[in-house]
């Protein structure tokens, strides 16, 4: 392994200040992705900025029916918390399905929305890969692509996006608040992760050393029976083939509200407004949800391997809407 410093910073303003000064400098939360990435020769950091002590770990509910989460907020602390259980329930439980306990323990909000892509491709350090080598090409494409996405895909990259709770968080207009070398600024959630285009490098419109350090998400009454559905090959430690979170509002058996995103299949945590579009109005019905599932996949583009996901993805919508319609 390459040899790394390490300091530990005590303000937020340090800390940016420290990363925007040194392109090889990242920062450290939980460690578990980026001490990942870097014995994977993907992250070229080899200094890195624990950031661990700044005052970012709080999980508030606001007077208005919201939540303010901080960025370095442990995942299983942001699952717990009652106000996060009883105003976003979807969020809660894609937080206990996206990872193990031990892993849940660790991670921090922040970085699991700065996660990157569990593309083999890109982690092996050989293969032809457009976000760790921009302009060598894409292995994916004609190689294993059975887990790959289906939606938001470019000849240039068909990565998928593996957080869980970024597509509850999706769903729910978060804003993600960063500090950086030129200040403070909000994201809307939507314009915080980039499809890749010709550029799968560029994740996130993010300057180097700008730092998240909390995320909002706005009050939302139709959250409250929320629901996140996970379909994997295996039931624990497992990445989505398909994901889904769900909120409904059914008024004398017409749709008055939904919120609907998708983990999985997308190259980032994907709302589905196409479905949203085709159901609001509609009957709350079998027949409405297959034609708002069918609307979605419409312009799904799968590759060799990963035809299934696009049955696969339509089947958790059509039981995602009708779990949280019950
Ligand atoms: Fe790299 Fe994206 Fe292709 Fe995977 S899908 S090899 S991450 S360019």
């Amino acid at each position: 392994m390459r040899p790394l410093t390490y300091t530990r910073a005590a303000t937020i303003e340090d800390a940016v200040a420290l990363v925007a000064a040194d392109p090889a400098t990242a920062f450290l939360a939980g460690g578990t992705t980026e001490v990942d990435l870097i014995r994977a020769g993907v992250s070229r950091a080899d200094h890195l900025v624990d950031i661990n002590a700044l005052p970012l770990a709080g999980v508030e509910a606001t007077a208005d029916g919201g939540l303010r989460i901080g960025a370095l907020a442990r995942m299983s602390d942001v699952a717990r918390a009652p106000a996060v259980a009883e105003r976003f329930p979807a969020i809660s439980r894609a937080l206990v399905l996206g990872a193990s306990e031990q892993l849940r323990n660790m991670a921090s909000l922040g970085g699991n929305l700065r996660q990157r892509t569990r593309c083999a491709y890109l982690r092996d350090g050989v293969s032809p890969c457009n976000k760790r080598a921009p302009g060598s090409g894409c292995a994916a494409l004609e190689g294993f692509n059975r887990g790959h996405a289906i939606l938001g895909t470019s000849d240039h990259c068909i990565a998928t996006h593996p957080s869980d709770v970024a597509v509850a968080l999706v769903a729910f207009d978060a804003v993600v608040e960063t500090h950086g070398p030129a200040g403070g600024r909000r994201i809307a959630i939507d314009d915080f992760f980039l499809e890749p285009g010709t550029t799968p490098d560029i994740e996130h419109p993010l300057a180097h050393g700008e730092l998240i350090v909390a995320i909002d998400v706005p009050p939302a009454p139709i959250a409250r029976r929320s629901i996140y559905l996970k379909f994997r090959d295996r039931q624990s430690y497992e990445f989505a083939l398909v994901s889904v979170a769900v909120a409904l509002e059914v008024r004398e058996g017409v749709v008055a509200g939904v919120r609907l995103a998708l983990g999985g299949v997308g190259t980032r945590p994907w709302r589905a407004r196409r479905a949203e579009a085709a159901l609001l109005g509609q009957p709350a019905d079998a027949i409405a949800f297959r034609r708002a599932a069918q609307a979605e996949l419409e312009h799904a583009a799968p590759r060799e391997h990963n035809g299934f996901k696009v049955e696969l993805a339509k089947r958790a919508l059509i039981r995602g809407l009708a779990e949280a319609g019950r």
